[in-house]
Parts: structure tokens; sequence; C-alpha cells
């Protein structure tokens, strides 16, 4: 069976206030001590990263990186290293996510090289991949969406290295719009990614959780998680309101 997971992406926004805030009321509100098969996991400015780890110790919701440098070390201001992640024990990252390709210019080529640094340090990446609205319109989404895919596998002589790898699908026009992909939709590139997938490797493709993401919410995170090649979700502005992200986090079991 394949791995469940719901992230929450904080994205740049929060700070300690909201720190205690969110964890007293998403505490009360989802046992976070309890047992589950679904892995749960917060993605925070990485300046508050061991605060809310701190918040979260003895439950079984993990931290995640939203972003790492391409490179290893060295004369690059403002970078954070995997090196670094890994020395502090960040058991995930986000890469790729559509606002680093779409406001930072980040390429499949940067992504390749950011996913080798943390697979080198035994950090799990959640690689994000998706079209815009103006690829969905020209009917050829799905090729835009496995592309990126293929450019990723592509970046790898044995895929055996991408074996912890998880995936997001995150249409870009449902990112933060209140669009969502309807679950028939989402099922079909979802279906498409994992054939892409088995085109490299077919014990990848069985194992590789792929996520959906955009416009998550408690309304309709179940019906898009019953998808059967929907593995969980990838979770923007909703993870920021305790009680929503506690109720969407229920939906995965
Ligand atoms: C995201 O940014 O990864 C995301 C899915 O955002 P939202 O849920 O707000 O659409």
């Amino acid at each position: 069976m394949r791995r469940k997971i719901v992230a929450g992406n904080w994205k740049m926004n929060g700070n300690q206030a909201f720190i205690e805030a969110f964890i007293s009321d998403f505490s009360s509100l989802v046992d976070p001590e309890a047992d589950g098969q679904a892995e749960l996991i917060l993605a925070p400015p990485l300046l508050y990263i061991e605060r809310l780890r701190g918040r979260l110790a003895q439950t079984r919701v993990k931290v995640s990186a939203q972003n790492v440098s391409a490179y290893e070390d060295g004369a690059f201001t403002g970078e954070v290293s995997a090196r670094m992640l890994g020395d502090l024990d960040v058991p995930y990252c986000i890469v790729g996510h559509s606002e680093r390709r779409a406001l930072f210019a980040e390429t499949d080529q940067d992504v390749v090289r950011k996913v080798t640094q943390l697979l080198q340090e035994g950090i799990i990446p959640i690689v994000c991949v998706g079209e815009t609205e103006a690829e969905r319109e020209s009917g050829d989404f799905i090729e835009v969406v496995t592309a990126q895919v293929l450019a990723v596998l592509d970046g790898f002589s044995e895929t055996s290295a991408l074996a912890s790898m998880v995936l997001a699908y995150e249409p870009v026009w449902a990112i933060g719009t209140g669009k969502t992909a309807t679950p028939e939709m989402a099922q079909q590139m979802h279906k498409a990614i994992r054939v892409c997938l088995a085109s490299r490797s077919e014990e990848l493709a069985q194992k590789c959780p792929i996520l959906y993401g955009g416009s998550v919410k408690a309304l309709n995170a179940k019906e898009l998680f019953d998808q059967p090649d929907i593995d969980g979700g990838l979770v923007g502005g909703a993870s920021l309101q305790a009680e929503e992200f506690s109720r969407i986090c229920e939906c995965i079991g």
C-alpha cells in the first residue's frame, strides 16, 4: 500500500504567536499523538521550523522545509543547503513549487539539482508539478506536467535513487484561487503521472505517493483523497487555519 500524506504549506505566513495559537487549536482538534496511517506534515517558514518542531514533539506531525539551495555549500548568500537541513534532521522539503518556478525562475534543472542535494542528505523531496491556466486551455496539460515529471526522472541514472520521492500535482490555476480541479480532473492527471513513472519504473509508479494541491478544503478533501491515484494533499491557505486543516487531515484517515 502507498503512503498517505497530508502536508500543509504555510508559505511566507505566520510568526511565533501564530505558531502558539495554531498548535493549541490543532492539538485540541486532532490528537496529534494518536496513531494513524497517514503522514502529517507542516512546512512553516524556515526561520520557525525548530520552534514548530519543538511544539510538535511526541506527535506524529513532522516538519518540512519549503525550499533548499541547489548548491552544496559556499558563497551563496541567503541560501540554505540540504546539508544544513540534514544537520537539523528536517525530514522533508518541498521543491519546485509553482511560486518558486514563476516568481524565482526556478527551472526543471534547478529542481533536479535540489532533489539531488536532498537525497544525498536522506531528506524526502516533495516535488511539485502542474500546468498554468493557459496550458490547460491549450489542451496540452498532460504533456506539460508529464514533461516536468520526466525532467526529474531523467536527472537520475537509476530510478531507485528516487524511491523516497513524493510528487504533488498542483494545477497553477487552482493555487490560492478557490478553483479546485474536480476529482475526475485530478484523477486523470494523477493517473497520467503514474503511467509516466511506470514508463521508467513500475516499482516507482506503484510506490510514489502523488498528492493533489490547489484550493483543498475540508469540504472537497475527502472526494479528492478517495480517488485511486490521489494519495493525499498539499494544502496552502487552508493549512493556516488549525480547525480547517485538522478536518482535512481527518479526511485521509
Ligand atoms: C499550495 O500553494 O501548495 C497550495 C496548494 O495552495 P492553496 O491550497 O492555497 O491553493
